[in-house]
């Protein structure tokens, strides 16, 4: 069995953008500029922003962090990511969801320009993945794709299972690996006979946010298994959807958790962050 390193790989990645960052900035003196906004003070969310700017910090990017209060209405929300769409010196715009209740979320996505959004949530980037398009790619699935190319994982031809459908982590996982050559089937909670579905995997990709579910009678011999998830077990320590002390004696490879896909999240939301910024000089 092969530990997939999702933080070695990271720091590879991280000093490649950096490169890139600093080559930009030779070439054209520009820096790569991701604008994160955070409305109110959900404790989640400010770890998660936090880590962020720690992120651009060590990849080169410049991070502008745009607090409001909790009590921002949604005009003020909305006139902030007005202002940073049309700011040409920032080339990612970044809201950290979910937003405080009563606010519409949808809406001030919508206001994101498709060339900003960096996080690949839109419906035209969505749309761009499917049909294989110069685009922008959600992180998590794309920091997947990652860790399997650097790995030298073959895709082409393989049977992948993704479980989980939602709009950021599954579906757009399906789309990767399908438009890598896999053989795709995406399962969820209506699915019938997981375990059948799951054993033909020779990819198998676990993204349900339900602890330790993946046992190893669900594990086909030889399998690469990513564990996307990042929950809770009963003590309340992180763990993934695999139950990895079991699983892993079964399989070729496997991501652990944490320490799998979790760095390569914010590290692709780097690399996305960077790719903006060439294509904007690049136009
Ligand atoms: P989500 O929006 O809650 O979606 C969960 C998906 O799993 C749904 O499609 C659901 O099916 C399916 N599901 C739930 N229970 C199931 C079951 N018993 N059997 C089969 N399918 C089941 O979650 P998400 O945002 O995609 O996140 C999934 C996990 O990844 C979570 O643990 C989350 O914390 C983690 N995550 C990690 C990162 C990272 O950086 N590593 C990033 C994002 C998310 P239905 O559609 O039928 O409801």
């Amino acid at each position: 069995m092969i530990l997939i390193d999702g933080k070695a790989v990271s720091a590879q990645i991280r000093a490649e953008v950096k490169a890139r960052s600093c080559a930009l900035e030779k070439t054209y003196g520009v820096v790569p500029t991701l604008a994160v906004i955070l409305v109110g003070s959900d404790p989640a969310s400010q770890v998660y922003v936090r880590n962020k700017v720690k992120a651009c910090e060590e990849s080169g990017i410049k991070s502008l962090a745009h607090y409001l209060p909790e009590t921002a209405s949604q005009e003020e929300v909305e006139a902030l990511v007005k202002r940073l769409a049309k700011d040409d010196s920032v080339h990612g715009i970044l809201v950290q969801l979910p937003l405080p209740k009563g606010l519409d979320a949808q809406a001030v996505m919508r206001l994101i320009p498709t060339d900003k959004d960096v996080d690949g949530f839109s419906a035209e980037n969505v749309g761009r993945l499917s049909m294989q398009q110069e685009g922008t790619i959600a992180c998590t699935p794309l920091g997947v794709m990652e860790l399997l190319k650097r790995y030298h994982i073959p895709t082409a031809g393989k049977r992948a299972v993704v479980v989980g459908r939602s709009n950021i982590v599954g579906k757009p996982m399906a789309m990767l690996l399908m438009n890598a050559n896999a053989t795709v089937t995406v399962c969820h909670s209506k699915t019938q006979d997981l375990k059948e579905e799951c054993r033909r995997a020779d990819i198998l990709v676990a993204a349900l946010g339900k602890p330790k579910f993946i046992t190893a009678d669900m594990v086909k011999e030889g399998a690469v298994v990513i564990d996307v998830g990042m929950d809770r077990d009963e003590n309340g320590k992180l763990c993934g959807d695999v139950d990895f002390e079991a699983v892993k004696d079964k399989v070729s490879f496997i991501t652990p958790v944490p320490g799998g896909v979790g760095p390569m999240t914010v590290t692709m939301l780097m690399s996305n962050a960077c790719t903006l910024c060439e294509r904007a000089l690049r136009e």
